[in-house]
């Protein structure tokens, strides 16, 4: 992967990009996993992790396999996504009761062992980690997770119920939709006023600049944010995205306490 942000690393014949910023924790895992290295064939080729988008079910499990072994973590969740607002809690006791998917758009936790999965095509997923608490988050933020502020809602969550610090947050936003390819022709009515000042002549709207300015008006140091500066669409033969096509799979964003 070309630039300074993410660095390739590859297990078990598998390959994941990470953030430089998050790497250095000890004891954190995460990984930004492109659409190489699945059984997924088609459109769908090959490292798809989401059942939704109509890709075969036996071949999406597989690929869940190997990104859980890539990580070594012993249970994921992954999020049953709807454009929302909604952030589950996972604490040790609901993860001890087996959950393993629910309808959110985020999800918080301080257990360890379990991994936090956010699928995309375009969307941003936005991991949060807390390196003196230790809480992590993962978020899907498309432009209606935007519009709702759901990182804010997510950061104000683990300040309120882990007692986290927000300047002690970092944050790293995956590869999304850049400000070179997010064109709204309809922005007036799909997005709020103080959004408008996002966008250049074409009406492309700059989502990673609104994310980071929602992190740091929730409390988040600038310069504890860190974006991968990769467009979904500009690069899909590495990335799903669905402005590119429609019909295609989605992959994987995770972190997880080891
Ligand atoms: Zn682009």
């Amino acid at each position: 992967m070309t630039g300074m942000v993410l660095a390739g690393v590859e297990k078990n014949g598998l390959v994941a990009w990470q953030f430089a910023k998050l790497a250095a924790f000890e004891g954190l895992c995460h990984g930004v996993f492109g659409r190489r290295g699945g059984v997924s064939t088609g459109p769908f080729a090959s490292l798809n992790v989401a059942f939704s988008c109509g890709d075969v079910p036996e071949n999406v499990v597989r690929n869940r396999t190997r990104v859980a072994r890539w990580t070594g973590l012993q249970k994921a969740v992954y999020l049953n996504q709807v454009h929302g607002d909604t952030v589950q809690v996972l604490t040790r006791e609901t993860v001890a009761g087996g959950l393993t998917t629910v309808k959110a758009d985020a999800v918080v936790t301080d257990a360890r062992q379990q991994l936090l999965v956010i699928q995309v095509a375009d969307c941003q997923a936005v991991m949060l980690f807390d390196p003196v608490r230790r809480v992590i988050a993962n978020v899907h933020s498309g432009w209606r997770g935007s519009v709702r502020n759901i990182l804010g809602k997510t950061v104000d969550i683990m300040v309120r119920r882990f007692g986290c610090r927000a300047d002690d947050l970092r944050a790293a936003i995956g590869p999304s939709l850049g400000p070179c390819c997010a064109e709204f022709v309809h922005y007036r009515r799909e997005l709020p006023r103080p959004f408008w000042p996002y966008q250049d002549h074409r009406h492309r709207f700059d989502f990673w600049a609104i994310s980071c300015d929602q992190l740091t008006a929730a409390g988040l140091r600038p310069d504890f944010i860190v974006h991968s500066g990769i467009c979904t669409r500009c690069r899909s033969e590495e990335f799903y995205s669905y402005r590119a096509s429609h019909r295609t799979g989605r992959f994987a964003v995770v972190i997880g306490l080891k």
